[in-house]
């Protein structure tokens, strides 16, 4: 068990998925996070990505995010600890990027990221908080560090078609701040009671039936969870075929 004050956590992508939780989190207590991505601060998602402003329009994103997490006041804890790297979380870096934290949070914006994420983590037996956002509704899943459930136990694989993504179909700014907020209280559960925590997954419909939460169980036949997933080849994450690249926006 590890608290806040003693945790080690790695975000992957720091868009609006990893701003609200981030910041959540070095308010808390955090004792040290590192900052994964290759973007620059946009205009076009300066609404959703609330560590930014204006002025940091065209930095690094990690480097942005960086500086808004160490000026959060911390009343009662040590100065935060935020590195940053500027690359983009791959197969050949994963295990890298990933060694000495104890915990992962998921703000990646497309599902090959989101299961590469999954499959890394769990190789690296490091529990994660996974979040995606479509238009008016989203979702946060805890996954256990050594056992299911997984999100290969609720979301399966890659689908083989052309996918729905906030990309392609844009997502709502206060879904991306609510995932994300849920995201935080997801980690804080999986760092100081993974047994309990594993699998909750929260689901939100900002115009239909609001927040609801479900336990998830491991799934009978789960590769990642039954032992099938054993490496991160690439090509385990390009059955999904992406939009085209004149549609693609940097979200959430
Ligand atoms: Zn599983």
């Amino acid at each position: 068990m590890t608290g806040l004050a003693q945790a080690r956590v790695l975000v992957i992508g720091c868009g609006g998925l990893a701003a609200s939780a981030t910041r959540a989190l070095v308010e808390a207590g955090l004792r040290a996070l590192t900052l994964v991505d290759d973007d620059r601060v946009d205009l076009s998602n300066l609404h959703r990505q609330t560590l930014f402003r204006t002025e940091d329009l065209g930095r690094s994103k990690v480097e942005a995010a960086a500086e808004a997490l160490r000026a959060l006041p911390r009343p009662h804890a040590a100065p935060v600890q935020v590195e940053t790297r500027t690359t983009r979380f791959l197969p050949d870096n994963a295990e890298t990027l990933l060694a000495g934290h104890d915990l992962v949070i998921d703000g990646t914006d497309n599902l090959a990221s989101k299961f590469l994420v999954a499959d890394a983590a769990r190789l690296a037996r490091i529990p994660a908080v996974h979040g995606g956002v479509v238009r008016w509704t989203g979702w946060a899943l805890a996954s256990a560090a050594s056992q299911g459930p997984c999100m290969r136990c609720v979301f399966e694989d890659l689908p083989a078609g052309r996918v729905e993504t906030c990309a392609g179909a844009g997502v709502v700014g206060p879904v991306v701040g609510v995932v994300s907020a849920l995201s935080a209280a997801l980690a804080v559960d999986l760092l100081a009671r993974a047994d309990v925590a594993a699998g909750r997954l929260y689901s939100y419909d900002a115009l239909g039936r609001g927040l609801r939460q479900t336990r998830v169980r491991a799934r009978s036949g789960c590769p990642l969870c039954d032992g099938q997933v054993a490496d991160l080849n690439i090509s385990r994450y390009m059955t999904c075929r992406p939009f085209p690249s004149n549609q693609e926006s940097p979200c959430p």
